[in-house]
């Protein structure tokens, strides 16, 4: 997998949103942030996520929706529980998925991170082919953008602390990093 000219994953189905803007000038990625989602909580393989990131989620479709109505989010990246990744949001433009945020005391982290979102919740262990999938989006995009590095891929608790969980304590670090595979 590698990211082409158009700052797209090469080898997976682009669905397209309206949920994105672009960077600022200055901006470029240099963070890497890795969120869970499932919707309903904790119940996989909706198609839920998908629909909430392109705007076509029926908030009436489940009674923990509701506070979802008129929510604009999109990740640049989601990976379902059988490791399919599916791209919304080309790496060049803003995604909207970290919110209120800060790194390193640096503010608002949508100007200048990549979100990815795997389909999961943070009281459950992630799939062996999430991981493979993930390691494999995140080693092309360490390829692709020299101000990333492996020192900047974070969850999103870790740059909105007490205000997110996700990925939570079941996401294995360690094995991820392990599985990452590029040429610095
Ligand atoms: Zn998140």
């Amino acid at each position: 997998m590698q990211v082409d000219r158009e700052e797209r994953l090469d080898d997976c189905e682009f669905v397209p949103t309206d949920h994105w803007d672009e960077r600022p000038q200055w901006a470029q990625p240099e963070l890497i942030v890795v969120h869970c989602i499932s919707l309903p909580e904790g119940v996989y393989g909706t198609g839920a996520p998908r629909r909430l990131f392109c705007g076509e989620l029926d908030v009436t479709e489940h009674e923990t929706f509701a506070d979802l109505e008129g929510l604009r989010v999109s990740p640049h990246v989601l990976i379902d529980r059988d490791g399919t990744v599916q791209q919304m949001v080309s790496f060049d433009k803003r995604a909207w998925h970290a919110g209120v945020s800060a790194w390193c005391g640096r503010p608002g982290c949508n100007d200048y991170s990549i979100g990815i979102e795997l389909e999961g919740d943070v009281a459950s262990p992630f799939a062996d082919a999430q991981y493979q999938s993930l390691a494999a989006v995140v080693s092309a995009l360490l390829g692709k953008y020299q101000a990333l590095s492996r020192t900047a891929i974070v969850g999103h608790n870790e740059i909105a602390p007490g205000r997110k969980e996700d990925p939570g304590l079941h996401f294995e670090w360690r094995r991820l990093y392990e599985m990452l595979d590029f040429a610095p």
